[in-house]
């Protein structure tokens, strides 16, 4: 049996960002992970970083850095079933500090997290994979398969940072409804094989398949369709490129009912799930880890759950608003995507309004960080 203060299992983002966030305020947790390093970067799910995160991991110095590894996604252009281009809007909130979609792929972002937090002497301890929890909230003890044998950690605070899957959120008994929808989406990301705009992300419905696109590089492009098989419906100079990474998911909207019981405490994908359009999953996770670590610090985290949820629940319910109608877009919708999207982005009220989403301002300001 070991004993530890803080132990964080998952080395995400999440769990990344939130041993950063403690360890700079001289709080120095244990983090594990049951994999045995960080995300391969050619097979990294999220890859839009916003303007919240930039600015919660700007104190770390991590902000600084992930700007200088990543590429500005600065607009985003519709076309409709006919091809004809009718949304073009850029990413310009007059509030953001950082007026675009930063784009770089989850584990080159997992690489610079941890880069920093070595600042500090905190190392992620990997191939450590947490198989039980005593299920008392209170007295949080885990049983963790490790390289050595098996290993007892009584712990504090224990986070759960531990994805989707949670062993932290199943062991403590949390609950986590929701539901799931049937339709799985395809994934590409491939090596064009001529440069094409980095700046600007497309969702296209033209020949009646919706395919998003997103820039990687200028020769890098992310192709998401619920077409399963998405490499038919690429543009033909598109479609010889090198495939470097093909997957595909389903998307989920679920989250739990408290956030916190006892000394247990969860974030990220452990806590909620959600479609990836609007780019807000691991954003939203950064965003809890970061507050997180701010409430443990100010001895307040008896009110994380109560400060957390109403967001969590606002994103899932924008992501599925959004999402129903990207896959249902039915006559009235498409009207105003075509004929009057365009226009309303033009009054700088409706700009805003719609940009405080993508940017991900539309949750608290963080109290300790000034602008
Ligand atoms: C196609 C797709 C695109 C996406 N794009 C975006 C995007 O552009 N922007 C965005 O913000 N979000 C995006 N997301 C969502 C994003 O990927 C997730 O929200 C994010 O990865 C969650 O981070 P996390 O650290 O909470 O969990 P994870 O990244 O899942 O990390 C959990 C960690 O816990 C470890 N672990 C699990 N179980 C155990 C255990 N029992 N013991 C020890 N360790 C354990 C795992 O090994 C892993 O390292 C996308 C998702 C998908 C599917």
């Amino acid at each position: 049996m070991s004993d530890t203060d803080i132990l964080i299992v998952g080395a995400g983002p999440t769990g990344l960002a939130c041993a950063l966030e403690l360890s700079r305020r001289g709080i120095k947790p244990r983090i594990i992970d049951k994999g045995d390093g960080f995300t391969p970067e050619a097979e990294s799910r999220a890859l839009g970083i916003n303007n919240r995160s930039l600015q919660l991991l700007a104190p770390s110095g991590v902000s600084a850095e992930l700007l200088a590894q990543g590429i500005k996604g600065e607009r985003i252009r519709v076309r409709n079933e006919k091809g004809r281009d009718v949304i073009s809007a850029g990413f310009d909130h007059p509030g953001a500090l950082y007026p675009f979609i930063l784009i770089l792929p989850q584990g080159r972002t997992e690489r610079i997290l941890a880069d920093a937090l070595k600042q500090y002497g905190v190392a992620v301890e990997w191939n450590r994979e947490v198989i039980a929890a005593n299920g008392n909230p209170k007295k949080p003890v885990l049983d963790v398969n490790a390289p050595d044998g098996l290993e007892s950690i009584r712990a504090n605070k224990i986070i759960g940072a531990d994805g989707a899957s949670s062993t932290i959120r199943n062991g403590f008994g949390f609950s986590f409804t929701g539901d799931s929808y049937p339709t799985e989406f395809s994934l590409v990301d491939i090596e064009t094989e001529k440069p094409l705009d980095a700046t600007e992300l497309v969702v296209d419905f033209s020949g009646g398949h919706l395919l998003a696109r997103i820039p990687l590089g200028r020769n890098v492009f992310r192709f998401i369709s619920p077409y399963t098989d998405i490499k038919r419906i690429l543009p033909k100079d598109l479609a010889t490129g090198r495939v470097i990474w093909q997957s595909s998911f389903h998307i989920n909207f679920r989250h739990v009912e408290k956030m916190q019981r006892g000394s247990v405490f969860l974030a990220g994908d452990a806590a909620h799930i959600h479609s990836p359009i609007g780019a807000r999953g691991m954003n939203l996770g950064i965003e809890d880890a970061c507050w997180l670590a701010w409430m443990i610090h100010k001895r307040t985290e008896a009110n994380y759950s109560k400060l957390r949820l109403p967001h969590v629940r606002m994103v899932i319910k924008q992501t599925r608003q959004q999402t129903d109608a990207l896959l249902h877009l039915g006559g009235v919708g498409r009207f105003a995507r075509d004929h009057l999207a365009n226009i309303f982005l033009k009054i700088p009220a409706f700009k805003k309004r719609a940009l405080t989403r993508v940017t991900g301002l539309d949750t608290q300001d963080p109290p300790w960080i000034e602008d």
